[in-house]
């Protein structure tokens, strides 16, 4: 249920119903709105709990939340989330570009790319330390050392760190160097890692899994916020489908949907959802156009050595171009990169 207050009431009429909730065996969550502000009231429903809790006082009126996830749904919170990190702002007017190697591979790659990425515009960096690989034959990542040497990055450009978790027992270790906490593809339906991320007090990233549903995003988002942690970006990274030609397919209504949805912002990754440098700058700039709050793009000083999605990643002056031609979008509908 979502209990709306009156555009007048009280700090204690809220920590009244909070109470109330409470002691009706749901669980409280009080969200200030611009306009008014929400209790919302999650967990099993009794009969005649509409009611119950439109007696409250200084209550306006008391409505069911129709969607399965709760406290990602729209219904709760009209204005879009504007998650911050550092240097990255995603969900505001102004578009998130979270830019970097798909892995950490050396300190002089890294920050050579994080100093270009910074000078084409990027608002973060990212970059892989724990690598999900397909093959436990391919790099899997410079783990510690990576982290390591992300901090540093962040330390010489002042870009904000995203970066992976792809385990519950490295989440503190991870949290400790990184300014978002990634959640792969591979992991969306990790519940345990969704718990853990949802404690850390870090911002995550969740990433679609390729074969997820919209529903099944929505809910895994929602672990993380029941768990605790306000601060959700989803990500589309594109999904699986009978087509070749691409890597991924990347479906940018989900962008649209998403907005229709819920209120937590939403990152496109044109890199992985198509998985061919030639075709990542136009599906950016087409991502802005479907109203994406934020884009996640690989970019690598020499894509052919990459030790990882090489074929995906931009070159410095690819990426350039692409942020030109983002901003060119975002220009025309009001918005900036
Ligand atoms: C990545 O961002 O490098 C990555 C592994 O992404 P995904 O989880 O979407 O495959
Ligand atoms: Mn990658």
């Amino acid at each position: 249920m979502i209990v709306v207050m009156k555009k007048n009431a009280t700090t204690e009429q809220v920590e009244h119903m909070v109470q109330r909730i409470t002691s009706l065996g749901m669980k409280p969550h009080v969200l200030y709105g611009v306009e008014r502000t929400v209790v919302a009231a999650i967990g099993p429903e009794r009969d005649g709990l509409k009611e119950t809790l439109e007696a409250g006082v200084g209550v306006a009126e008391v409505l069911p939340i129709l969607a399965p996830y709760k406290m990602a749904s729209r219904e709760i919170k009209p204005e879009t989330t504007v998650v911050r990190a550092g240097s990255l702002a995603v969900g505001g007017n102004r578009i998130g570009v979270i830019a970097g190697p798909c892995s950490v591979e050396s300190e002089e790659q890294l920050l050579a790319t994080a100093k270009a990425c910074k000078a084409a515009g990027a608002t973060a960096l990212r970059g892989g330390a724990f690598k999900p690989r397909t093959s436990p034959y391919s790099f899997q990542g410079l783990k510690e050392e990576g982290l390591k040497l992300l901090a540093a990055a962040r330390d010489a450009t002042g870009l904000a760190v995203v970066t992976e978790v792809m385990a519950t027992e490295d989440v503190d270790l991870v949290a400790r160097y990184a300014d978002v906490l990634q959640v792969g593809a591979r992991n969306m339906q990790n519940y345990r890692l969704l718990e853990a991320v949802g404690k850390a007090d870090r911002p995550v990233l969740l990433k679609r899994g390729p074969c997820a549903t919209m529903e099944e995003l929505l809910l895994a988002a929602e672990y993380i916020l029941d768990a605790g942690n306000p601060d959700v970006m989803l990500c589309e990274r594109g999904i699986r489908t009978f087509e070749s030609h691409t890597r991924f397919t990347l479906p940018l209504a989900t962008v649209v949907y998403l907005h229709a949805k819920t209120h937590l912002p939403v990152v496109v990754d044109p890199s992985h959802g198509t998985g061919h440098t030639y075709l990542v700058p136009q599906m950016a700039a087409a991502s802005v156009a479907a109203g994406a709050d934020g884009l996640i793009l690989e970019v690598h000083p020499d894509p052919e050595n990459a030790l990882s999605d090489g074929y995906q990643s931009l070159t410095f002056d690819q990426f350039e171009q692409t942020m030109d031609l983002c901003r060119r979008v975002a220009e025309a509908l009001g918005r900036s990169v």
